[in-house]
């Protein structure tokens, strides 16, 4: 089974004790590519890094809403021609925690929107209780290349999110009890979705609470396979390819 790991943090400290063994297995695994995401100026800066020193890893650079208040317009545009960075992100709005003030966090989303407008870059998104913003701010700007990274909102915006030709990506959360992610999962369609982990947060059941990694993708596909009624292997290459075109691999 050919595996793409669409979101991961294998640059945070929490991987520093075993990285490389790590990443040897991910790839024994059938874990073709990853997509390691940066969140500020020293996280955009180590994924480059990282996707420098490994061919399967690609990055991606940008300022989460939580560091919205240190951004540094000037690094990201310069970070962002390295030519293993394959989108702006992760970038949006979060409302729910609101470490940054509101006002900032929308000032710093739109500028790096207009950054990869500049280098015709797709987007990842991060979007916590702030669904309407988000989707305004973006259709404004006419992006046409948009990830809802761990999507956290109901049907009624999924339709929107998919109506736009955007995508939406699922973490370990659509395994927990109760999960109302399960909806989304059946009306999704099959070329509108990936699979990501969020590593080293948000690992699935039977690892709930542990450090995630990308090996627990699998849970993630199972999952998916067991709501959509297709099989996991057909469930990897869906998100496989809608990943490959995406972020224009190769
Ligand atoms: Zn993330």
């Amino acid at each position: 089974m050919k595996i793409f790991e669409t979101h991961a943090h294998l640059n945070f400290k929490d991987f520093n004790k075993d990285r490389e063994q790590l990443l040897k297995k991910c790839k024994a695994s059938g874990i073709e590519y990853v997509i390691n995401i940066g969140v500020d100026e020293k996280t955009s800066k180590n994924s480059i890094d990282l996707a420098k020193k490994y061919d399967f890893i690609y990055a991606t650079v940008g300022y989460h809403p939580h560091d919205a208040k240190k951004f540094d317009e000037k690094i990201i545009r310069e970070l962002a021609k390295h030519k293993k960075v394959v989108a702006i992100g992760e970038i949006g709005l979060d409302y729910y925690r609101n470490l940054s003030p509101k006002e900032i966090q929308i000032q710093v989303f739109k500028k790096q929107l207009e950054i990869a407008l500049d280098l015709n870059l797709p987007v990842v998104i991060h979007d916590r209780e702030a669904h309407e913003d988000c989707f305004d701010i973006l259709n404004k700007y006419k992006i046409k290349k948009v990830v809802f990274h761990c999507f956290s909102g109901d049907e009624i915006f999924a339709e929107k999110v998919i109506d736009k030709g955007w995508f939406i990506s699922f973490t370990g959360i659509i395994t927990y009890k109760n999960s109302i992610m399960e909806n989304i999962v059946r009306i999704v369609p099959e070329n509108k979705f990936f699979v990501e982990t969020d590593s080293p947060y948000l690992s699935p059941v039977p690892f709930r609470g542990k450090r995630n990694s990308p090996l627990n993708l699998r849970y993630i596909i199972e999952k998916i396979s067991e709501v959509k009624q297709i099989s996991p292997k057909k469930v990897a290459d869906l998100s496989f390819n809608n990943a490959i075109d995406f972020f224009n691999i190769n």
